[in-house]
């Protein structure tokens, strides 16, 4: 272990697994340990560095806005944060954003939205939020309650109260919780990230967002780990078809920069009034200037670009020795090996190549902008570890 590891282990409380490397530079794709040794990002920082490491752009549109002022208050107007607001309605033809500074405070928003809409127009004991089984919506208290898999809740209890579980693909049990409870919203991922990169059916999804829309219950998707370009769309659900009342997003937004969003459609765009929420580095001026200079680059030539690297990224794994079987959409790609993915990590790791797991799958989320020829090499190299 370096000095570096030896520090963290003693003073950083133990909440993560760490591997044995230190990154300490990059650039793009490719990436430095403190030993000087190179590797490949297939993970970038699960999905957050969506144009890679140190990105010109994304660097010149931080050092530009820290030069002028890095942070104000939301008693004042800043110019990036009206910027970003108006480039994420335009792309989704949505009305409002709150900012915030995380995936889990942008679920947070939403659950809040969806409740207080429905308390205005049903009654308060229409509270209760429907998530789904298997799902993972963030780490503090509510949306850990939203979050479907009981082996996060067990030692945190007692977790917020009013949020029920569906079966994943199982419209009958979506209906039939809405039927049992006093529903508010239905949240959702398209794309089950953290559960193991599992694609929602189609038709589920159409289905549950046709009945919230008939039943005025709030329609939510959290696309914090979906958006922002990772699938070949702007968000996930513009694959599906449907029209959320809210959409959540975070990871990718800023590139690497902590900000969060919850996108709020005509229906909800004005249920939050002065004093309902706030947050002290919402819509940070630093943050929103490095997501503008993400958002304002997802465009058609870079969504066909992700689907074409994706199909490249499936086709070479598809059928590949050692592979069971692979799933996920544009850049965010699951990989179902023989042996164990946390196995198939490591040996990746020695060989230079930086990858995650999701459940029992090797997970990949490389930048947006990989280039061909370093994505190529980088799948050549978990071919012949999942082959060992
Ligand atoms: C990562 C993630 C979150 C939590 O985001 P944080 O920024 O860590 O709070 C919520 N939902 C999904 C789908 C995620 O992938």
């Amino acid at each position: 272990m370096s000095d570096i590891q030896i520090k963290d282990k003693e003073y950083i409380a133990g909440t993560y697994a760490r591997f044995p490397v230190t990154i300490v530079k990059g650039k793009g794709s490719v990436v430095y340990d403190e030993n000087g040794k190179r590797y490949i990002d297939m993970g970038s920082g699960i999905g957050v560095t969506a144009f890679g490491v140190a990105d010109d752009e994304w660097q010149k549109a931080v050092n530009e806005q820290i030069s002028m002022v890095q942070h104000m208050s939301n008693l004042y107007y800043t110019e990036p944060c009206a910027r970003l607001a108006e480039m994420l309605c335009k792309k989704t033809s949505m009305k409002k954003v709150f900012f915030g500074n995380s995936g889990a405070e942008a679920n947070e928003c939403a659950i809040k939205v969806a409740r207080k809409y429905a308390a205005e127009k049903k009654g308060a004991e229409y509270s209760t939020i429907i998530t789904l089984k298997n799902s993972f919506h963030g780490r503090t208290l509510t949306t850990l309650s939203a979050t479907g898999q009981d082996h996060y809740h067990e030692l945190f209890q007692p977790l917020t109260p009013g949020f029920v579980h569906a079966e994943a693909n199982n419209f009958d049990d979506v209906k039939r919780l809405c039927e049992e409870n006093k529903v508010a919203g239905i949240l959702i991922e398209c794309i089950q990230g953290e559960g193991g990169v599992n694609v929602l059916d189609a038709d589920f999804v159409k289905k549950t967002a046709e009945y919230a829309k008939e039943n005025d219950i709030v329609m939510m998707v959290d696309e914090v780990q979906t958006g922002n370009g990772r699938t070949g769309e702007m968000y996930a659900y513009m694959n599906f078809g449907i029209e959320p009342d809210v959409v959540t997003t975070a990871k990718g937004l800023g590139g690497g920069l902590p900000i969060g969003a919850a996108i709020l459609g005509e229906k909800v765009q004005n249920v939050l009034g002065f004093g309902d929420h706030g947050s002290t580095y919402g819509g940070n001026p630093v943050c929103c200037a490095a997501a503008c200079s993400i958002v304002s680059r997802i465009d058609e030539a870079l969504m066909a670009s992700v689907k074409e690297k994706s199909k490249f990224v499936f086709d070479s794994l598809n059928g590949a020795k050692g592979v069971v079987s692979v799933s996920g959409m544009g850049l965010m790609i699951g990989i179902k090996t023989e042996k164990s993915a946390s196995d198939i990590v490591k040996k990746c790791i020695e060989k230079g190549v930086l990858c995650l797991t999701a459940k029992d799958k090797v997970r990949l989320l490389p930048s947006l902008n990989i280039p061909m020829d370093v994505l190529s090499e980088a799948v050549e190299i978990i071919k012949s570890v999942c082959s060992e």
